[in-house]
């Protein structure tokens, strides 16, 4: 099977959130399973230095955007593997700039204008490349309007016609929403804006346009694709989905197994794996008691906490459980993170007036979230919504019990512990109610599990003999492949 994923950032290339780390492993793991795929993404600033040899490849090529004519450039590059080929689309106007879709916390006013680029660099590649394909799989809204053109334009020329398309949601929360004027810029007929297909209240949607012309859907776990089919979830494309459920599926992202491993981690200042772990991890406990400036105390919880400091992170919940617990427990909180100005406040003011309880790391360090990995106790993601979640898996993986919401991806890994029916695959703590008190009665009682050692060690256990690595979820998507192939021809247009 030729699989050609286009998304507007993989790791290493460019990252600004979990669609990155994704696109960067999966084509990789598919490789390993006899699919060799390759990859487009736009070439950013930042692309420039991801560390991996860039090439141009001499082709041009030149498409309408509205009432004028652009043109760009294809680049060529390979993943770390080596084999796994990246075409880069240049076009410098839109993609050489600082961020990748915004600055100073506004997007970018041409968004869609740069999109509707990309998402027809992807099908000039095709032909230009001369790339036999069997599934365009697109991610996100960025590229949803790609799926638009292979049903609508190009899905006509015979190299096109036998082209399935697979559309993944990392996030509905994000649509890519225009006014409606931008539509000229797509160059398709006023009569796809309507609510059935590209447009949402008044707007142009470009996630919405993905979901409807493509053949299969996909979300990033079983849960999150139940839970987008109704409100307030599914962010208003709650119909849409529903009516497509018969072509949605969900599939759990995998973790990169080798950078995060405890076994052989650089970043922590001891290594372990699950029989050594009861010996080792206090290790690294002290040294991010020290690290962080709290007390050395190894028989205070610590409880970690990486991610954006965003709504969608419950971070409400835990500033109002950390107000309440810092004078009252021995509990300690290390909490690392960067976002709205509002969490940065409070977080702030918490750890100035107790700096022996709460310490707060306001940043973006790949190294210090490793140390909170291995030297934390529980690690806290107590989300109004998660589509899939990676810090509950490094978490399991380096015997660090989450507590988690049960949303989502959350829901479909975290065995909640229950202490009065205990139950043998529990390997975490898990609260459904989205409120503080929920959380703090989930804190409780992981607290009182901490302290009697024969429980925790167990969910340790538990937690790191799991497999959450990507072999497991790239098997799962070979099957999807072959089913958007079957489901291929069946799609409004
Ligand atoms: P989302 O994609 O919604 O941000 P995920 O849990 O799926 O959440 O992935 C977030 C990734 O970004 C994780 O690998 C997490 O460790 C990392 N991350 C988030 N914030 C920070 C930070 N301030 N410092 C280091 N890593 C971070």
């Amino acid at each position: 099977m030729n699989i050609l994923f286009a998304s507007s950032e993989a790791v290493p290339f460019s990252k600004t959130g979990g669609l990155a780390d994704v696109c960067g492993a999966l084509p990789v793991e598919l490789a390993k399973l006899g699919h060799p795929p390759a990859l487009i993404l736009p070439h950013y600033r930042k692309t420039r230095y991801c560390g991996q040899p860039i090439e141009p490849l001499g082709i041009d090529f030149i498409v309408p955007i509205g009432s004028k004519m652009v043109s760009g450039h294809l680049l060529k590059s390979v993943m770390p593997d080596g084999n796994t080929p990246v075409y880069l689309v240049e076009q410098d106007q839109y993609f050489d700039r600082d961020e990748l879709y915004g600055a100073d916390g506004k997007d970018y006013v041409d968004n869609c204008e740069r999109f509707v680029f990309f998402s027809r660099a992807v099908l000039e590649a095709i032909r230009l490349l001369d790339l036999k394909i069997d599934v365009l799989h697109a991610n996100d809204w960025q590229t949803g309007l790609a799926l638009a053109y292979l049903k609508l334009e190009y899905g006509k020329l015979p190299r096109y016609q036998k082209i399935a398309g697979l559309f993944t949601i990392h996030n509905i929360a994000y649509q890519g929403q225009f006014w409606h004027w931008d539509m000229l810029l797509t160059g398709l007929d006023w009569k796809y804006f309507n609510w059935r297909q590209m447009e949402f209240h008044g707007n142009l949607n470009l996630l919405k346009t993905g979901l409807v012309f493509a053949d299969a859907i996909s979300t990033v776990s079983p849960r999150y694709a139940r839970e987008i089919q109704s409100s307030p979830l599914g962010s208003g494309l709650e119909g849409v989905l529903q009516a497509r459920r018969d072509s949605l599926f969900g599939i759990l992202n995998g973790i990169d197994a080798k950078e995060w491993d405890p076994q052989n981690d650089p970043h922590l200042p001891a290594h372990y794996n699950a029989e050594t772990v009861e010996r080792v991890k206090p290790i690294c406990k002290a040294a991010l008691q020290k690290e962080l400036g709290l007390p050395r105390e190894s028989s205070a919880p610590l409880i970690g906490f990486v991610g954006r400091l965003a709504d969608q992170k419950g971070l409400d919940l835990v500033i109002d459980v950390m107000q309440r617990w810092v004078q009252t427990s021995d509990v300690q909180w290390a909490i690392l993170g960067t976002g709205e100005p509002k969490y940065h406040k409070a977080l702030e003011k918490l750890a100035d007036r107790f700096p022996g309880k709460a310490a707060v790391r306001l940043e973006f360090s790949t190294p210090l979230a490793h140390r909170i990995e291995a030297g934390a106790d529980m690690f806290l993601m107590p989300s109004r919504f998660e589509p899939c979640g990676l810090n509950q898996l490094y978490s399991l993986r380096y015997g660090t019990v989450p507590v988690v919401r049960s949303t989502g991806g959350l829901a479909d890994t975290i065995v909640g512990y229950d202490p009065l029916a205990p139950n043998e695959n529990a390997n975490g703590f898990a609260f459904e109610e989205y409120s503080s008190l929920a959380l703090g009665e989930a804190l409780r009682q992981a607290c009182d599990a901490y302290r009697r050692p024969e429980v925790w060690q167990k969910l340790i256990a538990v937690g790191m003999n799991q497999d959450w690595s990507w072999s497991r979820s790239a098997k799962e998507y070979v099957a999807l492949y072959e089913k958007t192939m079957e489901r291929s021809g069946v799609t409004t247009n």
